[in-house]
């Protein structure tokens, strides 16, 4: 099994590369992101809940994400591995998604951290939020969760370090380019 952690701030690319690294790899893709967006996109209770949190740039309490994980992942067939895209996010996600593999005779292959400069993840947000319409890309709500990252997600970087897992991925250049780093730290595993 290849699963893979594609970690980075808000804006780093991880979507657009996930997306890349399932085709080429045949993964299941898990995106906490887009699972909390259809679930407010359904009016559900658990989409009213998260939306309180998302449009503060906040993030999900843990127990209700590490739940929401495991369902999703539990829910996959079959694959040759899953690629965890917006999760782990807290040092807590971290240890449960370890502990979460382990039961299931697995492990994080790789963590790859898509490293990108602070204004550059504030125009590419802003554009997103310009041509998306998402809710949370506007300039007061980016700058909050760039908050969140550098407070509570930036160090599952040493939490990796640790693991043995982390690989650094510059994410600035082309896309191409970019995904072609990715497919060398994978290749190499
Ligand atoms: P990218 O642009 O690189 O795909 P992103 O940070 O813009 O990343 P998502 O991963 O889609 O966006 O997450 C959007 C929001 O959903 C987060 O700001 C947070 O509120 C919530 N969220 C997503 N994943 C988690 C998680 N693992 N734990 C808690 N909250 C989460
Ligand atoms: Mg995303």
């Amino acid at each position: 099994m290849l699963n893979v952690v594609i970690f980075g701030a808000p804006g780093s690319g991880k979507g657009t590369q996930s997306a890349r690294i399932v085709e080429k790899y045949g993964l299941n893709h898990i995106s906490t992101g887009d699972v909390l967006r259809a679930e407010i996109k359904n009016g559900t209770e658990l989409g009213k809940t998260a939306k309180g949190y998302i449009d503060n740039g906040q993030l999900i309490p843990d127990a209700l994400m590490i739940d929401i994980l495991a369902g999703v992942f539990d829910g996959f067939k079959d694959g040759k591995g899953v690629i965890f895209d917006g999760f782990p996010r807290t040092i807590a996600q971290a240890d449960a998604l370890k502990a979460m593999l382990k039961e299931r005779g697995q492990e994080v292959s790789v963590m790859l951290d898509l490293e990108v400069p602070e204004d550059e993840l504030m125009t590419r947000l802003i554009k997103r939020g310009q041509e998306t319409g998402r809710a949370d890309d506007n300039e007061e709500t980016i700058k909050k969760r760039l908050v969140v990252y550098h407070s509570q997600t930036a160090p599952l970087i040493d939490w990796y370090k640790n693991d043995g897992t982390y690989r650094h991925i510059n994410g600035l250049g082309t896309m191409d380019g970019i995904f072609a780093d990715i497919c060398e730290a994978i290749d190499k595993l």
